[in-house]
């Protein structure tokens, strides 16, 4: 028995139906390698990978991987939108109000949607999406202190 062969960033993309170009395996790569990067950061990091790509390239190609569901993209109140790479498992952020800084917070039942709307209106639910804000360890020390 051979273990499955994990596919290449470039397969997934045409699994996705997207067409590959070098830009949009540097972009999947820099988002899944970052930690909720905003699209400033992807787009140097894309630029470290392939040279010169312009924003509106990034862009484009966040869009587009957004919509074929490998990129998952939040947008917290009042600060830019960010991206990653870990999609489909319905988790939260919790933001930080003074910095900024935003880190993964697990389901409570770890299926979606994890949290039971009182009134549906009759829609089907699949996803719930909490933010939670707060300080982050840094700045509530720098409050404090
Ligand atoms: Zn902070
Ligand atoms: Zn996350």
């Amino acid at each position: 028995m051979t273990a499955p062969r994990t596919p290449t960033t470039a397969e997934e993309l045409r699994g996705a139906g997207l067409r590959v170009t070098a830009a949009r395996v540097a972009l999947l790569d820099t988002v899944r390698h970052g930690d909720h990067l905003d699209v400033e950061a992807i787009a140097s990091g894309v630029r470290d990978r392939v040279g010169h790509v312009s924003l509106q390239a990034v862009y484009e190609a966040l869009h587009a991987l957004t919509a074929a569901g490998l990129v998952r993209r939040i947008e917290p109140a009042g600060s830019p939108a960010r991206y990653e790479g870990r999609v489909g498992d319905n988790h939260h952020h919790i933001v930080c109000r003074s910095c900024g800084a935003v880190a993964d917070v697990d389901c409570a039942v770890g299926h979606a949607p994890c949290l039971h709307a009182a009134d549906d209106h009759g829609f089907t639910i699949d996803e719930a999406e909490v933010i939670y804000w707060g300080r982050c360890p840094d700045c509530s020390t720098n409050r404090t202190a």
